[in-house]
């Protein structure tokens, strides 16, 4: 087996992450509430692509990529923080949005220009045309003589995904210092890095914690954790592949991606509220909102410690409008 600490990676966030109890809504709900505050990972406005990144970038460093290309939405976190890091690293962030969502400059397209990204907008609802863009940029690039690195969506590949293998495993850590011991994680899932790296994270170090994914999108995120897991344990040369087993997926996309769905802004409001936090329009929101109605339905045990992962998204509230 390999250890992470076996895998090239640079430091970029402020890590371990803050893992605090949510007092206020603990006391409502008669459960133990804590909030992983990956919203608080020190680049830019914070956010779960952080802990990709650091893995995603060494690579790219190593591979003596000059210029890093990525895609997203335009409202795209993973795209604002990639541009984010590559400028602490000295990298050229070349970010190929789909114009789907906020495109005005307004949220992260306003923050992309702050930190002087290349960014182009795409009329197309297919990565694959993005993608084929990249292909096309990386070939001219390297005639050049510069050589390009490309970041699928989310950073979303098994490598960036040992992000979330290690932040499971902190988490575990801060649980341990506390004395608590957590029975459920819950994660939103967008292109599925961080959920997957998630799960194997509970494979590895405590399989008894369950996690709870809920998809903001409306993509076959069985299929694509299940694979995600797969690469995760070969990267690692585990002997045993990681299975499918852990997989608990719930779909929260609402009216769709990036949409706000009715309930929402009552759940931002809530969590701002009682516990002074800003959720996210088109991840977070949608993942607590879902925690909240399992917990107002009784869904799961009397005695669970549920952490909920904050995983960022501040630029989307100064673009997206809460209905
Ligand atoms: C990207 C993102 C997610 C989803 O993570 P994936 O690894 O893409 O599934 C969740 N929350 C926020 C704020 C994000 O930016």
């Amino acid at each position: 087996m390999r250890l992470l600490t076996d895998f090239p990676r640079v430091n970029l966030g402020c890590f371990p992450t803050p893992l605090v109890r949510l007092d206020n809504l603990s006391r409502m709900f008669g459960k133990e509430i804590y909030c992983k505050r990956d919203d608080l990972s020190g680049v830019g406005l914070g956010g779960n692509k952080v802990r990709k990144l650091e893995f995603l970038l060494a690579d790219a460093q190593m591979k003596g990529a000059q210029v890093v290309m990525t895609t997203g939405g335009a409202q795209s976190n993973h795209a604002m923080l990639t541009a984010a890091c590559c400028n602490r690293l000295g990298l050229e962030a070349q970010l190929l949005l789909k114009r789907r969502g906020v495109s005005d400059p307004v949220g992260n397209v306003y923050l992309d220009g702050l930190l002087g990204a290349k960014v182009d907008f795409f009329d197309t609802d297919d990565y694959g045309d993005i993608y084929a863009e990249m292909a096309r940029r990386k070939t001219a690039l390297e005639a050049e003589g510069k050589r390009a690195y490309e970041i699928p969506v989310g950073g979303s590949t098994a490598l960036g995904a040992l992000g979330y293998v290690e932040c499971f495993r902190e988490t575990m850590v801060q649980c341990a210092h506390l004395g608590i011991r957590p029975s459920r994680i819950v994660s939103a899932v967008g292109s599925g890095g961080t959920y997957a790296g998630l799960c194997a994270g509970a494979d590895l170090y405590a399989p008894d914690v369950k996690v709870t994914g809920v998809a903001v999108d409306s993509d076959p995120f069985d299929r694509i954790c299940a694979q995600l897991k797969l690469e995760i344990g070969g990267l690692l040369e585990l002997e045993r592949p990681l299975t499918a087993d852990n997989i608990e997926l719930y779909d929260n996309v609402g009216p769709g991606y990036g949409i706000p769905g009715p309930g929402e802004r009552e759940t931002l409001e809530l969590v701002a509220r009682t516990e002074g936090i800003f959720l996210d329009p088109v991840y977070t929101g949608k993942a607590f909102s879902l925690l909240l109605q399992k917990l107002r339905a009784g869904a799961w045990a009397e005695d669970e410690t549920i952490v909920f992962l904050h995983s960022g998204g501040a630029g989307g509230l100064f673009a997206i409008d809460l209905p």
